[in-house]
């Protein structure tokens, strides 16, 4: 599998600091900020600082430091924004993933009851 990173997505505009965001949390390799339509009272993105296009890309090529720093960020995300009584964390990938922004983020949603994400 080939990833090629465009950086001129969104979110690398947003790293660069060529559009604002509303930042939750940050480390030295990641960046967590409010998503600008909000499916649910909490609705973050995390992001890597690293130019990775989705969570496979990240998974496979990512640093031990780069993960570990993702990771610490998605915990500070979620004592940040109190979702102790649960919530969702959604990674779209590609176009059957109907993912359009192609930096990977992963989504952190809830503050409420969310619905299954299946028919039962
Ligand atoms: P995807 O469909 O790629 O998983 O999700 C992309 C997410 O990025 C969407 O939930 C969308 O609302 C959010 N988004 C797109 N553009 C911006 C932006 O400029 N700022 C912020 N904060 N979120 C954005």
């Amino acid at each position: 599998m080939q990833y090629d990173y465009d950086d001129q997505n969104i979110f690398a505009k947003i790293l660069r600091g060529e559009i604002p965001n509303k930042t939750v949390y940050e480390n030295d390799h990641a960046l967590a900020f409010h998503d600008i339509l909000p499916q649910a009272p909490v609705h973050v993105l995390v992001i890597p600082k690293g130019p990775y296009v989705s969570l496979d890309h990240f998974a496979r090529d990512a640093s031990p430091e780069e993960q570990a720093g993702f990771m610490r960020a998605v915990a500070e995300v979620c004592r940040l924004t109190d979702v102790e009584k649960g919530f969702r964390a959604i990674s779209n990938t590609r176009a059957h993933g109907v993912q359009d922004v192609p930096h990977y983020h992963l989504h952190i949603i809830g503050g409420t009851q969310l619905g299954r994400m299946m028919p039962a």
